[in-house]
């Protein structure tokens, strides 16, 4: 792994929408002390921070539907190159598709760096919105106002958390981010780990398969 190499781990997170992929890239960015490099938050800052794309990108983020690959590889490499990231991050969120895959290959050979592992949460489709602010829209309210019946998970709502645009999102992961899955199997790096109970559960089934991680506290 990256630690034997003199670097920190490089890791990325994939799973649907709703899967709980940011409470998990919390927990495992706070153990290991990694930056937690998430495109979504980048995107968003983008857009709070009145950037010229901004409008174009909240439009696109408010259908669920995915920014163009170009802008959104911009973003990463301008990320990647800040100093905390030279010790190595966790991605939560990229790559989504094989054209930022493929960029992010490149960026790392750039630097002579390589991903130490790829997790992948999996949950059987219908399960796949079972958390977050999803909940709210599907199950109604929670017992505990702001926490998941199910999960146990912090409940946010988002901009793009309403119906179609959960559905858009959905159909984005499947379409064209779960093919990554076999690539990165095929590359030997993937960790895929059962996504379905609480989050500690979840953590837990991460943690047997990263070393040190369970570990640290
Ligand atoms: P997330 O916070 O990861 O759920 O991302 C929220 C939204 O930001 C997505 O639904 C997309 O519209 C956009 N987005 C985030 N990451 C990417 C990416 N790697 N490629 C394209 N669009 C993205």
């Amino acid at each position: 792994m990256g630690a034997t190499r003199g670097g920190g781990f490089r890791l990325v997170l994939l799973g649907a929408p709703g899967v709980g992929k940011g409470t998990q890239a919390a927990e495992i960015t706070r153990r290991l002390g990694l930056p937690h490099v998430s495109t979504g938050d980048l995107l968003r800052a983008a857009i709070r921070d009145g950037s010229p794309l901004g409008p174009k990108v909240a439009a696109i983020v408010d259908r669920g539907e995915l920014v163009p690959d170009d802008l959104v590889g911009e973003v990463m490499a301008e990320r990647l190159s800040r100093p905390d990231a030279a010790g190595g991050f966790l991605l939560d969120g990229f790559p989504r598709t094989t054209a930022q895959a493929d960029q992010l290959d490149r960026l790392l050979a750039e630097r002579g760096q390589a991903l130490d592992r790829v997790i992948s949460i999996e949950v059987p489709e219908p399960e796949s919105a079972r958390c977050g602010a999803v909940y709210h829209v599907r199950y109604g309210r929670p017992r505990v106002e702001g926490v998941c019946d199910r999960c146990g998970g912090e409940l946010r709502q988002r901009s793009d958390d309403t119906e179609p645009v959960i559905r858009e999102r959905l159909r984005a992961y499947r379409e064209r981010t779960a093919p990554l899955v076999a690539r990165y199997q095929r590359a030997g790096l993937l960790l895929a780990v059962d996504g379905r109970g609480r989050p500690d559960e979840v953590f837990a089934r991460i943690a047997a398969g990263i070393p040190g991680l369970g570990s640290r506290a």
